[in-house]
């Protein structure tokens, strides 16, 4: 079986969502190659090349790439797809844009969100917002899938070099949408979707300013900061931070969710969490059933007492 995994990373370095990817596709097949589309993929390259069973790493440098949308990256994808039987990507809001539109191109039924891979055509994925798992299977000749990857632990790079080929590709400049430039909210925020300690806030947390001394506390604790939709649909906090069905899938190793009730489409971003820690002054809040600690207590109150010992101990 070829399969071909397109690399997930942020234009300089490659992203855990890669190794985690790579652990799902070794349950398929013992050797694969990378696809690495990017401007300048050197040190990207340098790391795939180190990713186990990886056979070969192929770089498509193109400045136009980097900025290009779905319209124009499918293109891309499809040219490759001939040569490979799978073509897997991480699932996060980079495949869901290309995805859809490569399914199309090539007439396949993209299989997403894989969760378990069962043999070589059968797969699991959540459905209804995690409260159910779909056993799908694929008779299709070739196929396009993606990875929910918080169900997978990165595979842990070595000390091999795998083959590297640079690759030219044709770009069509002549989309009728254009992206002119990209812009980071922030470069001081941890990445929620790979840090392993994240501080979720909820409705709870009341305003903007609420979010402000969880932020601080993310700040002393190491963590990311995360929230739930309403949160966001308040204008407390903006949506890269969502964390749900319509957020962001994560599996931190620990989740604090301060102030969130526990909505099914908010678990189902974060219930493969390894330890959940809910905060919530309503006993009967529905996060407590999925919590391995909670706390009944007011938000604020639970935030100062833990940056206060916090800080006493790292004084
Ligand atoms: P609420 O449900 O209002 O809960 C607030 C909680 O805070 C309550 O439990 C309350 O007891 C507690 N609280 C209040 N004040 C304090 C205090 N001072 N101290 C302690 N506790 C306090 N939601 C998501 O999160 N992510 C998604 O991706 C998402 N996708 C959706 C997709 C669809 C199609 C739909 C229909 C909904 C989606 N939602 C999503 C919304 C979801 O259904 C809930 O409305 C949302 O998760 C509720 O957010 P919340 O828990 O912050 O707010």
């Amino acid at each position: 079986m070829r399969i071909l995994i397109v690399a997930t990373h942020d234009g300089t370095a490659m992203h855990a969502q890669t190794s985690q990817t790579v652990s799902a596709v070794l349950c398929l097949t013992k050797a694969y190659d990378v696809l690495v589309v990017g401007s300048s993929s050197a040190a990207i390259v340098d790391a795939c090349v180190k990713l186990p069973g990886c056979n070969k790493v192929i770089a498509v440098e193109n400045t136009e790439l980097m900025q290009s949308t779905a319209e124009t990256l499918v293109d891309v994808f499809a040219g490759f797809l001939q040569d490979y039987d799978a073509l897997v990507f991480a699932s996060n809001t980079y495949s869901k844009n290309v995805l859809p539109r490569i399914a199309a191109r090539c007439d396949i039924s993209p299989i997403t969100d894989v969760c378990e891979v069962v043999d070589q055509r059968t797969f699991k994925r959540p459905i209804y917002a995690g409260n159910a798992i779909a056993t799908v299977q694929t008779r299709q000749l070739k196929n396009i899938v993606s990875i929910r990857t918080a169900s997978f632990t990165a595979a842990k790079l070595l000390d091999h070099q795998a083959e590297i080929e640079k690759q030219t590709v044709e770009v069509n400049d002549q989309q009728q949408a254009k992206i002119l430039r990209h812009e980071k909210a922030s470069t001081d925020k941890l990445d929620l979707r790979s840090c392993p300690v994240v501080l979720s806030g909820g409705r709870g947390l009341g305003s903007a300013e609420g979010f402000n001394k969880l932020k601080s506390l993310a700040v002393t604790m190491n963590a990311a900061i995360g929230a739930s939709r309403a949160a966001v649909d308040a204008g407390f906090i903006s949506n890269d931070y969502q964390v749900g069905q319509t957020g962001k899938i994560i599996a931190p190793d620990v989740y604090y969710a301060f102030g969130i009730s526990g909505a099914i489409q908010h678990l189902a971003g974060m219930k493969d969490s390894r330890i959940i820690i809910a905060i919530n002054k309503d006993p009967d809040a529905a996060i407590f059933t999925y919590a391995d600690y909670g706390v009944v207590a007011d938000v604020f109150e639970v935030i100062a007492v833990i940056e206060t010992h916090l800080k006493s101990r790292l004084r």
